[in-house]
C-alpha cells in the first residue's frame, strides 16, 4: 500500500496539532462530533429531494465507544460519508488552513490561543491519537475506504468493507507521558462530561454505551452484597441549540463561548442580543457585536450575513439579506420555522418573512446601540472605534437614505471637550445666537486643532467637531443638517460670523487692496480662484479656503480614489491683514513686483503645507526660503 504525503499547509497544521502543549485538548472531540453533524445535516437535506437516503430524521445518531484495552474511541455516524476522492481532498488538502492564513495576517504570537477558539477541524484529532482511522462509505457509492495516518509521515487509503453509509473515526490514544495523560480520554464519565460541555447543543443525539454498576441479584439476606457491570446505550446531550433554550437559563459565558467557537473569534464580543418573536414571524435570533473589526472587514473580501436555520436545520452560511450595509458587523443566526428547509437563494431574496425578519433586526440591533451609548458610553465608544467608519458610509451610502437611522449613532470629537460627542449633545451645547454646527476637517486631531481656519470659531467660543476620517465630510454633506442646524466648515467662504460693522470695514480694506491682491492673483494664475483679504485669522497670515461645496479636504479624498477623473476645489488664498507679513507685502506692491511674486509662491505654499496638502515644486520653495536666509 502506497504512504501518500499531505500536503504542506496541512503538514504544518498537523505539527501544530500533535506537538500541542495545549490544555484543552479535549476539544478534539467537539470537532469530530461537529463534522459528523455536518455530514448529517447533507444527507439529511439529501432526504428531502431523495427516496433513496433509506432513515428518516429521527434515525440519525453520533455514537461513541470506548475500548479501554485497545486504547481507542470510536466516533460513528450515519451521515452522508466521503467517496476517494472526497477522503483525499477533504483530509489530506485541509480546508481549514484558514485559521493558519487569519494568524498569519493578523500577525498573532504563539500565544493566542487559535487551536482553542478556531474550529481546527479533523486535524484536532492528533492532539490525543497517534493513529487515526476512517473508514467510511459515501451516499450513493457501494463501496466503503479506509484512510489512516499517524501523523505528518502521510496517510495511506485502501478499500474496506463497511455496510452502512456514514463514516467511522477510529482514534488510538497516545501513551501516557510523564508530563501528559491520555488515558482520561478513555473514561465515559470524562467524555461524557466532554460532550455536555460542548456539544449539548448539537441535533442530533450523542450516545454512549455506559457502563453501571447495580447490585446482584440474587444474593443472600445477610451476606455480602455482589455487585455486576452493565451496559446501557445514553444519549449525552440535549439537543436543545443554545439559541432556543430560554435566556434564564443561559449566563453571558455561555453566550460568549457559543460566539467565539462558532464564529472563530478570540475575543469575547461586545454585546449578544438574544430575540425570540411569535408575532407576525416566528423566529430565534441571537446575534453578536464583534469587540474588534476582523481584520478583512473593510476589504471587498468580507462577507456579511447572519446563518439562516429553518427549523433547526441550516439552511445558509452566510443570508446577506438579513443585515443592511451599516450593520454588517454583527454575526449570528436566525432560526424560524417559517421558512420552508429547501428554500433557493433566489425566493429567499423575495420571501416576506425574512424581510419582517430583517427588519425586526434592524430595529433590535439600533436599539440595543442606543442603549449602550446611553448607559455605557465607555463600551460605546470601543463598539464605534471599531466600527463607527461603517456607520458613517451608511450615512454617505444610497444617498443619505439610511441618515435619520444612523445620525444618532454617530460619534465625532469636539473641540470643547476634547472628547467624543453625539451630534445631540453637541446641539444641546450651541450658544445663544449659534446657527451651524462648525466642523473642520484635517489628519489628525493635533493637526486641526493647529489650522489657522478654526481661529475665528473658536474665538467666538463656538465648538467644533474634528473630522479625521475621508468619508466624515461626505457623510455630514450628505446630512446637510441635524435638527435644522447646517453643518459648517469652518474654511466655507460663508461663514458669517462678522458683524455688519466688521463687514463693513472687510469691505473697505478689500478695496484698499485690491491692485495687491489682483498681482497676487495674476502671479499664482490659476492655482487659485481668488485672493482675498480674511476675517477669520487671528495670529497667521494665511490660509486657503475654498469657495463652493467642494472643499479642499474633498478634493483630496476623491482625487485619491483610483480613477481617472480628477476635481479641483476653487481655492482661496485668505490673507491677514493686520499680519506684519501683509506690510511687507503692500510694500513690495509699490516697489519690487518680481519680490511680490515670490513671497506669494511662498505663501501660497505654506498655506498647502498648513492644508496638509504636498506642494509642486518642493525644490523652488527650498531654494526661495534659503534666499531668504542669506
Ligand atoms: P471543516 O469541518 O472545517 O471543513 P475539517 O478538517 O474538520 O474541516 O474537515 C474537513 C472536511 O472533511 C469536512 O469539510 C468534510 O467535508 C469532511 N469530513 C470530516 N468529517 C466528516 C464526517 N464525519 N463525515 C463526512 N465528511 C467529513
Amino acid at each position: 500500500m502506497e504512504t501518500k504525503q499531505f500536503q504542506a499547509e496541512s503538514k504544518r497544521l498537523l505539527e501544530m496539532m500533535i506537538h500541542s502543549i495545549y490544555t484543552h485538548k479535549e476539544i478534539f472531540l467537539r470537532e469530530l462530533i461537529s463534522n459528523a453533524s455536518d455530514a448529517m445535516d447533507k444527507l439529511y437535506f439529501k432526504s428531502l429531494s431523495d427516496n433513496n437516503v433509506g432513515h428518516s430524521r429521527d434515525e440519525f445518531e453520533i455514537m461513541l465507544t470506548v475500548n479501554k484495552d485497545a486504547r481507542t474511541i470510536t466516533i460513528t455516524d450515519n451521515g452522508i460519508g466521503m467517496t476517494k476522492d472526497e477522503l483525499e481532498n477533504n483530509l489530506g488538502i485541509i480546508a481549514n488552513s484558514g485559521s493558519l492564513k487569519f494568524k498569519s495576517e493578523n500577525k498573532l504570537d504563539e500565544d493566542v490561543d487559535i487551536i482553542g477558539q478556531f474550529g481546527v477541524g479533523f486535524y484536532s484529532a492528533f492532539m490525543i491519537a497517534k493513529k487515526v482511522t476512517v473508514r467510511t462509505r459515501a451516499f450513493g457509492s457501494d463501496q466503503a475506504y479506509e484512510w489512516e495516518s499517524e501523523g505528518v509521515d502521510g496517510y495511506t487509503i485502501a478499500e474496506c468493507d463497511k455496510e452502512t453509509v456514514g463514516t467511522e473515526i477510529i482514534l488510538t490514544v497516545k501513551d501516557d507521558a510523564e508530563e501528559e495523560s491520555y488515558s482520561e480520554f478513555l473514561e465515559q464519565y470524562r467524555l461524557q462530561g466532554i460532550v455536555k460541555k460542548y456539544s449539548d447543543y448539537i441535533r442530533y443525539p450523542i450516545k454512549m454505551e455506559m457502563k453501571h454498576s447495580r447490585r446482584k441479584e440474587g444474593t443472600p439476606e445477610g451476606e455480602a452484597p455482589e455487585f455486576e457491570d452493565y451496559f446501557e446505550i445514553e444519549t449525552l446531550n440535549s439537543m436543545v441549540p443554545l439559541w432556543k433554550k430560554n435566556k434564564n437559563e443561559l449566563k453571558d459565558e455561555d453566550y460568549n463561548q457559543f460566539y467565539k467557537e462558532k464564529f472563530y473569534d478570540y475575543t469575547d464580543p461586545l454585546l449578544h442580543i438574544h430575540s425570540k418573536s411569535e408575532g407576525t414571524a416566528t423566529y430565534n435570533a441571537l446575534l453578536y457585536i464583534p469587540a474588534k473589526a476582523p481584520y478583512d472587514y473593510y476589504t471587498k473580501e468580507f462577507e456579511k450575513g447572519l446563518q439562516l436555520f429553518a427549523n433547526g436545520v441550516m439552511i445558509m452560511e452566510k443570508c446577506a439579506d438579513l443585515l443592511p450595509d451599516y450593520f454588517s458587523f454583527v454575526r449570528g443566526l436566525v432560526d424560524s420555522e417559517d421558512l420552508s428547509l429547501n428554500i433557493s437563494r433566489e425566493m429567499l431574496q423575495h420571501d416576506r418573512q425574512l424581510k419582517i425578519i430583517a427588519k425586526a433586526i434592524e430595529k433590535s440591533v439600533k436599539n440595543e446601540l442606543t442603549k449602550m451609548l446611553r448607559n455605557d458610553r465607555e463600551q460605546y465608544e470601543k463598539f464605534f472605534e471599531a466600527f463607527g467608519l461603517q456607520l458613517k458610509f451608511g450615512v454617505y451610502n444610497g444617498y443619505g437614505m439610511n441618515k435619520d437611522t444612523l445620525k444618532d449613532l454617530l460619534l465625532f470629537h469636539s473641540s470643547s471637550e476634547n472628547k467624543l460627542t453625539t451630534l445631540e449633545e453637541y446641539v444641546s451645547r450651541m450658544r445663544e445666537g449659534q446657527t451651524c454646527i462648525y466642523y473642520a476637517t484635517g489628519e489628525t486631531i493635533a493637526r486641526i486643532d493647529h489650522l489657522p481656519q478654526t481661529e475665528l470659531v473658536k474665538d467666538k467660543g463656538f465648538e467644533i467637531l474634528y473630522l479625521t476620517e475621508n468619508v466624515d465630510e461626505f457623510a455630514l454633506k450628505m446630512m446637510h443638517d441635524y435638527d435644522g442646524k447646517e453643518f459648517k466648515s469652518v474654511s466655507a467662504s460663508d461663514l458669517n460670523l462678522e458683524t455688519e460693522e466688521e463687514k463693513k470695514e472687510i469691505e473697505k480694506k478689500s478695496e484698499t487692496y485690491k491692485d495687491l491682491f489682483s498681482s497676487m492673483k495674476e502671479s499664482l494664475g490659476d492655482k487659485v480662484a481668488a485672493v482675498r483679504l480674511s476675517s477669520r485669522l487671528k495670529s497667521h497670515p494665511v490660509c486657503l479656503t475654498s469657495d463652493g461645496e467642494l472643499s479642499l479636504e474633498m478634493e483630496k479624498v476623491l482625487n485619491a480614489m483610483p480613477t481617472d477623473q480628477k476635481v479641483k476645489a476653487d481655492r482661496v488664498l485668505e490673507l491677514n491683514a493686520d499680519h506684519p507679513v501683509f506690510a511687507t507685502l503692500t510694500a513690495l506692491a509699490e516697489t519690487d513686483k518680481e519680490k511680490l511674486a515670490t513671497y506669494t509662491s511662498l505663501l501660497y505654499n505654506q498655506a498647502l503645507l498648513i492644508e496638509g496638502m504636498s506642494i509642486e515644486d518642493p525644490v523652488a520653495f527650498s531654494n526661495a526660503i534659503c534666499e531668504l536666509m542669506k
